[in-house]
């Protein structure tokens, strides 16, 4: 049996295919990290692989397929942005001309806190201020996303919970 080690937090949200919960006893946000599909160098590459950047020709490889972030607002998932470095080389939410967040909405400024807080001190540093993170699982029964907190700990969402007795 192969003994994998976790990985960390922020390897896990930039993995590809990652949505998480961030709550605390009050309120909840849920977060959706998804990672484009890989492009063929076309358009932006002669036949010999060289790739034209938009500053003309440069010979280095093309950029990795972008991270984007939806957050859940009401019964929608909102794109915030796409995952990107900082100039002191920090994991930030940088928005994009498609976002669809304000900077200054609650959904955006908790992702960016949550990264930051995780680059600090892992999941570790979230509950030293009272939070939690959850990651995503689906409901046994009809194998829908849970993102409510109670939902994703009873593994069951609310709908098919009324099927059982506990
Ligand atoms: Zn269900």
């Amino acid at each position: 049996m192969i003994n994998q080690q976790a990985l960390s937090a922020l390897q896990a949200l930039t993995a590809g295919n990652a949505t998480v919960t961030l709550s605390n006893d009050k309120r909840h946000f849920t977060f959706k990290f998804k990672r484009a599909k890989a492009k063929p160098l076309a358009p932006y590459s002669d036949h010999r692989g060289r790739f034209f950047g938009s500053h003309g020709l440069s010979f280095g490889a093309p950029l990795p397929p972008p991270i984007f972030v939806s957050v859940k607002s009401g019964h929608s998932m909102d794109y915030a942005g796409i995952v990107a470095s900082d100039r002191f080389g920090n994991t930030t939410i940088k928005r994009t001309a498609k976002s669809r967040v304000d900077i200054n909405d609650v959904q955006f400024r908790a992702l960016n806190w949550m990264i930051d807080q995780l680059q600090r001190g892992g999941e570790a540093a979230l509950s030293k201020h009272g939070f939690r993170l959850q990651w995503s699982n689906c409901c046994v029964k009809c194998g829908r996303k849970l993102t409510q907190p109670s939902s994703i700990d009873s593994r069951i969402g609310p709908e098919c919970a009324k099927h059982f007795s506990f």
